[in-house]
């Protein structure tokens, strides 16, 4: 039956109600990945300096040597840091040589594990199963993941971002429980290249992004954060942060300078705009 004109007004002011009340409850998150990078001489430097923010939610993700230590650091300077692994296996424990489990992410003070970002879809082959079974497990083990997603350049260029972004979501996702989960859009050509996504580009994205989840989760979908990844820095942060579907970045080169990674945290740290 075709819905009357009245209902489709109806669906499309209650949509938007939802929107704009869920948008004011959604966390914001500034978070760092520092890939491969830092010593424990050059990360007790970066917190000897970063100044951090009451009113953000800030993210850290080192390298995993680098858990602990930090972990130590962000007690003995009392700023509210969260801390995250770059990646999680999905057993507990077992013949998996270089592989870190959930419990030894959460023994050293992991709240977040980064999933499936493109790096270890690319050099470590990666794929969605893969990716569902570690997202799985680290929420069973009350981590929550930060599931990244994105497109390729050659993908975006065959007009193919929405369909690898579907592929990517209900692969990642397939019976999950999604209470606790992040999403970040990180379009594979705009990470490390200088070349972000104009944030037209990601706000649409990020509006597709969570028109999948809403196929996935019905309503619940606005209460999840998807934050936008790929050649953040101090100065295009408040074009990212302005947008109403972006619920903050994922910053990678600019998170290893306690300065830059300072300015980004000050433009989310602001407080959601009423729109
Ligand atoms: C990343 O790899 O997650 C990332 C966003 O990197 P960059 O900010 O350097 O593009």
């Amino acid at each position: 039956m075709e819905p009357s004109i009245e209902n489709y007004i109806k669906n499309l002011v209650r949509d938007a109600i939802l929107h704009l009340q869920f948008r004011n409850e959604r966390q914001t998150y500034v978070v760092a990945n520092w890939k491969m990078n830092k010593t424990i001489a050059e990360a007790t430097e970066f917190f000897q300096k970063l100044k951090g923010r009451q009113d953000v939610k800030v993210v850290v993700c080192p390298p995993a040597p680098m858990l602990y230590p930090v972990q130590l650091m962000i007690k003995q300077i009392k700023k509210p840091i969260g801390l995250g692994g770059q990646n999680v296996h999905w057993e507990e424990k077992g013949a998996y040589t270089g592989e870190i489990s959930t419990g030894m992410l959460k023994d050293v003070g992991c709240e977040y594990a980064i999933i499936g970002h493109s790096e270890r879809r690319q050099y470590f082959l990666e794929d969605d199963a893969t990716i569902n079974r570690k997202v799985k497990k680290a929420i069973k083990a009350g981590i929550i993941p930060i599931l990244c997603v994105g497109e390729t350049l050659e993908e975006k260029n065959l007009l193919q971002t929405e369909q690898v972004l579907s592929r990517q979501l209900f692969g990642a996702l397939k019976g999950i429980d999604m209470s606790q989960l992040i999403i970040a859009y990180e379009p594979v050509w705009a990470i490390g290249t200088g070349q972000s996504a104009t944030a037209d580009l990601a706000e649409q994205t990020h509006a597709y992004i969570r028109s999948v989840l809403k196929q996935l989760v019905g309503h619940r979908a606005e209460t999840i954060s998807i934050l936008y990844g790929g050649s953040v820095n101090g100065e295009n942060a408040a074009d990212f942060r302005s947008m109403p579907n972006i619920d903050g970045v994922l910053v990678g080169g600019a998170s290893l300078n306690a300065s830059s990674f300072d300015e980004i945290i000050d433009v989310f740290a602001k407080g959601v705009p009423n729109i």
